[in-house]
């Protein structure tokens, strides 16, 4: 069974926060692709999240970073997508050579909304599974894989916990089981804290509580 470990610490990145905005919903996630992936992808990968989050209560707007709104957000991240994250160019025989599925930046201790997911190494580790499925079901579960990886690491953001979890999406590390599985979610504590800290930030929304204050970077491990 092929494994890879989720998290890496890397150095922080400076957070901006938009001029005088009006509050539209109550967290945001900006998405960026390294390689732009065809619609198709990007709705499925959308839409695998949700089904991923909703569960724990937690909704969200997304947002291109390339969007230039005036919006402001009780609570934001900023998720890349590196490699590329569609089925069109999954190899049958990909080769996991290692690393880290997945990231995000830590600075002081503090998780900072920034995080990363590799969809070429996600592609090499369970890619050539997926070539039993037809195309359009293999999008889903590549996509949902992909989902998997990012919530991980959404956990870490929207939770500020550096620790992981016995079992579930807040697993240290995924088999390629895992992230093929039919159900895989969030399980326990790490569901709860996820719950509270959706309610809390669903609080913050309805006093329209101003954007938090932008964070120094600097690094941590993690
Ligand atoms: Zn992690």
């Amino acid at each position: 069974m092929k494994r890879s470990a989720l998290c890496l610490a890397l150095f922080g990145w400076p957070i901006s926060a938009a001029d005088d905005p009006p509050v539209q919903a109550p967290v945001a996630l900006y998405v960026k692709f390294e390689s732009q992936p065809p619609a198709v992808a990007v709705v499925t990968l959308e839409r695998e999240l949700r089904a991923i989050l909703a569960p724990v209560g937690f909704d969200f707007a997304w947002r291109s970073v390339d969007e230039t709104t005036n919006e402001v957000w009780t609570e934001l991240a900023v998720v890349t997508f590196k490699g590329h994250c569609s089925t069109d160019s999954l190899a049958r025989k990909g080769q996991f050579s290692g690393g880290a599925l997945g990231w995000t930046h830590v600075s002081d201790g503090r998780v900072l909304p920034f995080a990363e997911v590799d969809c070429s190494r996600i592609g090499d580790l369970v890619g050539g599974r997926l070539f039993a499925f037809t195309a359009r079901v293999r999008e889903k579960v590549f996509q949902r894989a992909v989902a998997r990886v990012a919530a991980h690491e959404l956990y870490h953001v929207f939770t500020g916990k550096t620790v992981h979890g016995s079992w579930g999406v807040a697993k240290a590390e995924f088999s390629t089981e895992e992230l093929l599985s039919d159900s895989f979610r969030f399980e326990g504590e790490n569901a709860r804290a996820l719950r509270r800290k959706g309610a809390q930030d669903l609080l913050q929304f309805v006093r329209r509580a101003p954007l938090p204050a932008p964070v120094a970077p600097d690094s941590a491990s993690h």
